[in-house]
């Protein structure tokens, strides 16, 4: 205990005693009573000459008493209540009724005093009213005056006695009382030395707390009560509802009393805010808010408690930064990066038409950097990464390590999400075109990212990063540097799962089919080959596309079957066209993993053999990122090819990001210039300008060129004008069945 709080302590027990020492003295005086009274000698000598004959006469004086106590309700209850609590009411009638009638005995006078005290206090026991004493010392006087009337007295002495008996039964009335007051009074002074007790321990306790505590009466504004430290604090008037609302952070201030409004209203608050408590340096304080309502519902009183959570504040910060933080580079992780995602996509929402873009960045080979140079410089290799990726970002944009060598990007609402974010991958890519200096070694690293765009590709956080992750994914695999994501071809890792079991099945039970796509040359409109285009009729699912199957193929290792099966089943059909009489070539479509298989040449070489069919009839079709991966062994792989006849197309030209100079290294035979060029070149001056320069290229290094996704006649009267050589595309004809396909040749010939 503080010196204070000692002091106040002795200071509440003087108090307490000062308390006590004024309650009246439960003693009385016999003495005092005989004096008051004027009990005289004579009064004595009278009633002692007339004992006898006044205790024979009040016999008689029994039955009025009984019938008075049964007579009235009131007190035959209270009667028979004593009964019933286990007393003998007819003995304790008898002991009353002998205690008033001793009145003659020869200790009428002086003696039973205390008798008569003790009496009152076992009728305050017993729930005896003090007028019903009085009531039953009225019919004693009465029934006194006539026995006095009856004793044949000469009038003076009738007169002395009457005096003598009057002043006794008053005073045995008085004594009666006595014993009341008696025992109200201690009873009285314990309970209240009790709760002066209980009071100054309370008071105690509560100076006792750190915390300061007070209570507002609310219909007058005005403080009921402030603990000890709260009125050392702030001595002089306190100020309502908040004695110290002057030290509160400004910026709390309103909330604060937004808070005082909520408890005035009946609901409980809390609140933290900032002060500097009686200038001392700013804490945080929790303020706790108590209201107490009346009877109709209203708040009458506010309690109030403030105390100070310094300490537990910033433990809750630091852990809060911990579990929000990542501590090796000091970004956000996943989890405030969800958070920030989550927010950014509310306010998206709130605006029409603007959108949030979702970048997942992944670390080239980062295991290797790991393994060969170890941790430590992995760890300070992150970190760097960390820095470059943030000088890069705008300050309103979230970058966050979200696990790993894996870090994400979100983008504030854009009305063009997608252009913000190619400006933003554009920046990155060129950042790390400077190696990364790790010691006295300097590091090359790449990354791949994935790209998704609110809402087009995802409403909400998890999907919105899945799908960015699929996306990368998809870069990683075709060896590009970044991917946004696209709906019809990312297969979710859920369908992955699902189409895994699936893919072997359908192998064996024959699901798998062909559909081929007519090319046709642009200047005489005839057929020149036809590229073999995958499906799957799947059993529950309906046609299901080959960008859907080729991704999980590859990662099951099962895309070698595949593309044996569609290289068999293509040569099957073009020895089919050949034997009757429409000789055209086919194209199938090699995938990055088929193509680094090394039995691949062999393959096909014996799916030709097999067909009876000569090399010049197949051409197949991969993209520049395949050739990119290994240009050497690719090199090797398509010159093996030109020995047989096997012609080479580039598909999807265009899209890859690689130099051009491997073109004229490798014997390819037709750019197939990507359809997304293609779509709007009818209209738009880049996409023709890009579209003229491919076919010159192409032209140049004597290559066909082939226009992919010529979906209307506008696009193939500008490719024409453009000179490209071959299209291919819905206007011309969907990818039909074999059978619609023979179909629509017989047509063409025939229109032709
Ligand atoms: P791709 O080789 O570039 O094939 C052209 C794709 O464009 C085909 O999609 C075709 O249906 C579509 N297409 C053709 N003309 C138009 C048009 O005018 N407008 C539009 N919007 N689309 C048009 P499909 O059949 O869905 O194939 C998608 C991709 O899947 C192919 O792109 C190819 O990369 C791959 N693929 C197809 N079959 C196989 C296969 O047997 N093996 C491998 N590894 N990949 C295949
Ligand atoms: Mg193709
Ligand atoms: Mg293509």
């Amino acid at each position: 205990m503080t010196e204070k709080n000692k002091d106040r302590d002795s200071t509440n027990r003087q108090q307490l005693s000062d308390a006590s020492a004024k309650l009246p003295n439960t003693g009385f005086s016999a003495k005092e009573y005989n004096y008051i009274f004027h009990i005289t000698d004579d009064d004595i000598a009278c009633l002692e000459q007339h004992r006898g004959l006044l205790a024979t006469g009040s016999v008689r004086f029994s039955e009025i008493y009984y019938n008075y106590l049964f007579d009235n309700p009131d007190i035959a209850d209270v009667l028979y209540a004593y009964e019933r609590n286990g007393g003998e009411t007819s003995e304790f009638i008898r002991s009353e009724l002998a205690v008033m009638l001793d009145l003659f005995s020869t200790r009428g006078l002086k003696g039973r005093e205390q008798q008569l005290v003790d009496r009152g206090r076992r009728h305050l026991e017993n729930g005896i009213k003090p007028v019903w004493v009085a009531g039953a010392y009225r019919l004693f006087l009465d029934f006194l005056r006539e026995l006095v009337g009856e004793l044949g007295l000469q009038r003076r002495d009738r007169g002395r006695l009457g005096s003598a008996l009057l002043k006794l039964v008053i005073r045995d009335m008085g004594l009666i009382n006595e014993g009341y007051w008696g025992y109200l009074l201690e009873t009285a002074g314990k309970e209240f030395a009790h709760t002066t007790e209980q009071y100054s321990r309370a008071e105690r306790l509560l100076a006792g707390l750190p915390q300061l505590l007070w209570s507002v009466d609310i219909a007058e504004n005005r403080m009921l009560y402030a603990n000890y430290p709260l009125q050392t604090l702030y001595s002089g008037a306190l100020e309502v509802p908040y004695p110290f609302l002057e030290d509160v952070h400004e910026e709390d201030q309103e909330s604060l009393l937004t808070t005082w409004q909520e408890a005035v209203n009946g609901h409980q608050a809390t609140i933290e805010t900032r002060m500097s408590l009686a200038g001392a340096p700013e804490h945080w304080y929790r303020l706790s808010l108590y209201p107490t309502l009346n009877h109709r519902g209203r708040t009458s009183e506010v309690h109030c408690m403030l105390e100070d959570i310094n300490v537990e504040h910033d433990e809750r910060t630091q852990l809060e930064q911990l579990s929000t933080t990542d501590s090796l580079t000091g970004l956000p992780n996943r989890t405030l990066w969800a958070d920030h995602l989550n927010m950014a996509l509310a306010a998206s929402r709130r605006v029409p038409g603007s959108q949030v873009a979702v970048i997942s960045l992944d670390i080239n080979h980062f295991k290797m950097y790991n393994d060969t140079l170890g941790r430590q410089v992995g760890d300070s290799l992150l970190r760097d990464i960390a820095k470059r990726l943030q000088s890069v970002v705008r300050e309103s944009d979230s970058l966050a390590r979200l696990g790993g060598d894996q870090f994400g990007i979100l983008l504030q609402p854009e009305s063009n999400a997608k252009m913000a974010a190619e400006r933003v991958i554009t920046q990155i890519l060129d950042s790390f075109d400077i190696p990364f200096s790790c010691g006295d070694k300097q590091l090359s690293v790449s990354l791949t990212i994935g790209v998704t765009c609110f809402p087009d590709h995802g409403t909400n956080e998890e999907a919105l990063l899945m799908n960015a992750e699929t996306a990368m994914y998809r870069a990683k695999r075709n060896s590009l540097p970044y991917q946004f994501f696209n709906p019809v071809s990312d297969v979710s890792p859920a369908e992955q799962l699902r189409y895994s079991g699936q893919i072997k099945g359908a192998l064996e039970n024959n699901e798998f089919e062909l559909f081929y796509q007519p090319q046709v040359d642009l200047k005489t409109s005839g057929i020149i080959g036809a590229e073999a285009l995958l499906r799957w009729q799947h059993p529950t699912e309906g046609t299901v596309l080959p960008q859907r199957i080729i991704p999980v193929a590859e990662q099951l290792g099962m895309i070698s079957p595949i593309t044996d099966w569609v290289l068999r089943t293509a040569l099957q059909q073009c020895r089919q066209w050949n034997s009757s009489g429409k000789s055209l070539p086919v194209s199938i479509n090699v995938s990055a993993r088929s193509f680094q298989s090394p039995r691949l040449v062999d393959k096909i070489e014996q799916a030709l053999q097999n067909a009876g069919i000569s090399g010049e009839y197949l051409e197949i079709e991969i993209t520049e990122a395949t050739l990119m991966l290994d240009l050497e062994r690719a090199k090797a792989v398509l010159d093996r090819l030109a020995t047989f006849g096997v012609t080479v197309a580039i598909d999807d030209f265009g899209t890859g990001y690689s130099s051009l100079s491997y073109l004229k290294k490798l014997p390819v035979h037709t750019l197939k210039i990507d359809q997304s060029f293609i779509m709007d070149v009818a209209f738009d001056k880049q996409d023709i300008a890009i579209v003229r320069s491919i076919i010159d290229l192409g032209h140049n290094l004597g290559y066909r060129v082939v226009a992919e996704g010529v979906e209307h006649s506008m696009a193939w009267n500008m490719l024409n004008n453009l000179g490209c050589d071959a299209a291919q595309g819905f206007h011309i004809s969907r990818p039909l069945s074999e059978d619609h396909f023979s179909s629509w040749m017989s047509d063409a010939s025939c229109s032709g």
